[in-house]
């Protein structure tokens, strides 16, 4: 029996005002995981009211002072650190990533929390000079209630990437997990609320996109939304959020190039590139999916790259030899299915893996890792968002050639290049409009760096200390001296 949980909205934990549940699945087996409320309208105006009330009247603003908000925020990251083995578990159960890489992501998460606290205590303004008559003063204060939409491909981790820095620059949440994976975020709220976080400053409503998602961006008491997921629900965000003037961070999709140059070093070229694509099933938005490598070890690269693929082994995400997890959900794992029908017809089919033989993982959302070798850019397996296990592989010859190739997307989000030679790293990294390039690596995102696309990957910036802009105000004052 299925446990049915409660979402925890101003320090209370209830179900929805309606009654109205949501069933969250195990990916691995397609069976029920838990049933959580399906927030309405009502729900998320108690919850942006609660956010509302506790930034206006300082609960966590002016009224807190920054050391005890930056205590409370490593408590966080404490419980976290306790709660590792479960918090991992958990993730995997709802999500169907492996569990090496859950703890990964749980270790972020706490460090996260550390970071962010140790920011708490530091965000200061400016003193711009303005001559001996007058004294002009830049002020730093949170934006106030920010409404916090994420995906469901990393829950944890993008749930306290927006968090930990909304929380230390003083704003209140109210955190929308995605409706496949709930769970983890309903323990953060656990952990938020041990930590003597205040009711009212973190709220966290789970329910679907259209309708709990809708009511949260429509809401006039948000002042600002923190998304992360598709282009297009990232374009209708921000179009509904321009009738209030509500600020906007947007991190979205993408279709990375990732390059290998002849002179790469095959023994960590080799396994980064398929990590890069093949990687938490392939649900990244920073995915190297599009793998241009120099004609000139091309039929290498190419073996070697089918025989990594071949060795990876998929199944339950619990299982400790598993390398490769289900997909989230039946609706992720026949879109997936379809763009690998699609490459069929306009590519060559170079590689596709099995699905798990145990019976037990007969109803699981598996799509096996599948290389496809192409001459062309234009395909659809080379410009659209696959967001799963499959990687376009095309050849080029000249650095000038790849470099426009690698421009030749909507996209802008990650790139990853392989080369010895620091002159041609440097000289495409600097050429290649993406947020992030990888040299000789890919995928790292160390909290403390920065994150955030060009072009249609999205607006804004999160991690580091890039991420706290994204949730303060600046504010001028201006004292006159002379009298
Ligand atoms: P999605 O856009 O379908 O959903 C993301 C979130 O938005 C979910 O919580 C969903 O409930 C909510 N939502 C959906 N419709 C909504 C609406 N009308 N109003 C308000 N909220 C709504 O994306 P997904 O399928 O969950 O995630 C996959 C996408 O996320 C991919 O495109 C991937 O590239 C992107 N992604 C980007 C990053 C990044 O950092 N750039 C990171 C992870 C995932």
């Amino acid at each position: 029996m299925a446990d049915t949980l409660k979402m925890f909205i101003d320090g209370r934990w209830v179900h929805a005002q309606d009654g109205a549940t949501l069933d969250t699945l195990d990916p691995a087996t397609g069976l029920v995981l838990a049933t959580v409320p399906a927030a309405g309208p009502a729900d998320i105006d108690l919850a942006v009211r609660a956010a509302r009330r506790a930034s206006d009247d300082g609960t966590w603003g002016s009224a807190v002072s920054e050391r005890e908000r930056s205590r409370i925020l490593l408590r966080m990251a404490e419980l976290v650190r306790e709660q590792r083995i479960e918090l991992a578990e958990l993730e995997v159960r709802d999500c169907g990533k492996p569990i090496g890489d859950a703890y990964g992501d749980v270790d972020e998460v706490a460090f996260m929390f550390e970071y962010y606290a140790g920011w708490a205590t530091k965000i200061s303004g400016d003193i711009p000079p303005v001559g001996p008559d007058a004294m002009s003063l830049i002020v730093k204060e949170p934006v106030g209630v920010c409404g916090l939409i994420v995906p469901w491909n990393y829950p944890m981790m993008m749930a306290a990437q927006k968090m930990a820095p909304a929380l230390a620059a003083g704003c209140t949440v109210i955190l929308k997990p995605a409706e496949q994976t709930p769970l983890t975020a309903l323990r953060l709220a656990r952990i938020a609320e041990l930590a003597g976080v205040p009711a009212g400053v973190v709220n966290v409503v789970t329910g679907v996109g259209n309708r709990a998602g809708e009511a949260l961006l429509t809401h006039p008491m948000v002042d600002k939304i923190s998304f992360t997921g598709s282009k297009v629900v990232g374009q209708h965000i921000q179009r509904t959020c321009a009738d209030q003037l509500k600020r906007v961070t947007l991190e979205l999709g993408g279709k990375s190039p990732n390059i290998v140059f002849a002179d790469a070093d095959l023994t960590t070229a080799i396994p980064g590139t398929c990590n890069g694509v093949f990687g938490n099933q392939g649900e990244v938005c920073s995915a190297g999916s599009r793998v241009f490598v120099q004609a000139s070890i091309y039929d290498d690269v190419m073996q070697q790259m089918t025989d990594f693929a071949a060795a990876i082994k998929l199944g339950s995400g619990l299982n400790p030899t598993t390398t490769m997890g289900p997909l989230v959900s039946a609706v992720q794992r026949d879109r997936v299915q379809g763009y690998v029908d699609i490459g069929r017809t306009e590519a060559r089919l170079a590689f596709e893996g099995q699905r798990p033989t145990d019976p037990a993982l007969s109803g699981g959302y598996f799509v096996p890792p599948t290389i496809f070798e192409a001459t062309s850019n234009q395909l659809r397996i080379a410009r659209e968002e696959i967001f799963g296990p499959v990687m376009t592989v095309i050849p080029f010859t000249t650095i000038d050639q790849v470099i426009a190739l690698a421009n030749d997307t909507e996209y802008g989000l990650a790139a990853a290049l392989w080369t010895r030679d620091i002159s041609r790293a440097l000289r495409t990294a600097r050429a290649i409009r993406a947020g992030v390039v990888w040299i000789n690596d890919s995928q790292p995102a160390p909290s403390e760096t920065m994150w955030g696309g060009y072009k249609q990957s999205g607006i804004g910036r999160e991690l580091g200390p890039y991420a706290l802009d994204a949730y303060l105000e600046s504010k001028h004052i201006y004292i006159n001296l002379s009298n």
